[in-house]
This record gives structure tokens, C-alpha cells and sequence, in this order.
């Protein structure tokens, strides 16, 4: 009874998006029940599908969660958030750059993925970023491009890199299948 009189607590708050002028929230937090943490501004989400729960709920990890990790998630939303995170990539480049024009941005984009590719095919530690001679090395390439963190490469751009490559095997079954009917 007391944890359902918090979260319909929070779902106002959530309706009412204003909250200290702040952004509002994702619509992943659709598929999350928000959990009040004490003495804390951020809120711990837990999927409604298998239960998994974090103490600060953030966004990019919820929806890599629904597109390629929760056991339980219902297909359509599945699909949707391999969608979102195969593209957000793009979009967040483009927000980094948003002085650069057209083309630089694109090609940014290509080159992240390129290097995501070759870090995982090749088996490639994904510290090899940090290292001086590495950077370097890609700065001697072409000095204006700013290599990924760690981080930001194993953790988003590998999601979205991973969500591309599962969305085509996805148009390629449904290709298959539709054949085998056909
Ligand atoms: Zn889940």
C-alpha cells in the first residue's frame, strides 16, 4: 500500500513535467515504475517487464535495457527502443556539433560507428581510446575529429551499433519467413 501511494506520488510529479523547470521526463519511464530514493533529487526505476531495478534511473540505460537486455519485454517495445538507440548515435553527434555543418556531422557519425566495428570485430580492448599514442595517432589522421570516451564507446555507441545489427537479422527473418509462407 505505501510503496503504491509513492509511485502514484511521483507519476503526478511526472504529469506535471515542471519540476524545477527542469527537462521533462523520457517516455521510457512509460515501461518503469520510478522509486523514491531518500535524500535524493534523482529517482531509482524499475522495469515493469522482469523487475530489474536501478537506484538512479537513467534514461540511455533504461532504453539499452528494453532493446537488448530485459528477458521479458514485449516484442513491439523491443523493437521500438532498437529503433531509438540505433539512431540516438546520430542525434546526440548532431547535439554535440550543432555549430558544424551537415557534413561534418555525418561523417562523424560514420567514423564512430566504423571505430565501434573495428574495436569489436577485431577484438580490440576498448581502453586502447585512452591511450596517448592512440589519440595521437587518429588526431595525425584528421585533427578535427574528437575521439569517443571509453565509455561513451563501449556503453552507447556499442548499444547502437549492436541494436543495427539486431534490427537487420530482425528485416531478414521476417523476410525468410514471409517466403517460406509465400
Ligand atoms: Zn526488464
Amino acid at each position: 500500500m505505501d510503496d503504491y501511494s509513492i509511485i502514484s506520488e511521483d507519476i503526478e510529479i511526472i504529469n506535471n513535467n515542471q519540476r524545477r523547470g527542469g527537462k521533462p521526463k523520457d517516455r521510457v519511464w512509460d515501461y518503469f515504475k520510478v522509486i523514491d530514493v531518500p535524500n535524493n533529487s534523482h529517482k531509482g526505476a524499475q522495469c515493469v517487464f522482469c523487475s530489474l531495478s536501478w537506484k538512479r534511473g537513467k534514461p540511455t540505460d533504461m532504453k539499452a535495457h528494453l532493446a537488448l537486455k530485459c528477458p521479458m519485454v514485449n516484442h513491439n517495445v523491443k523493437l521500438e527502443y532498437l529503433r531509438t538507440i540505433s539512431s540516438e548515435d546520430l542525434e546526440q553527434t548532431i547535439q554535440n556539433q550543432s555549430d558544424d555543418n551537415d557534413n561534418n556531422i555525418a561523417d562523424t557519425a560514420k567514423i564512430n560507428k566504423a571505430l565501434v566495428r573495428l574495436f569489436v570485430c577485431c577484438g580490440i580492448p576498448f581502453s586502447i581510446v585512452d591511450s596517448p599514442f592512440f589519440q595521437d595517432f587518429v588526431k595525425s589522421l584528421c585533427y578535427k575529429y574528437e575521439l569517443p570516451g571509453r565509455t561513451t564507446l563501449s556503453g552507447n555507441y556499442l548499444d547502437a551499433e549492436i541494436a543495427n545489427i539486431t534490427l537487420k537479422v530482425e528485416e531478414e527473418l521476417r523476410f525468410l519467413k514471409n517466403l517460406t509462407l509465400g
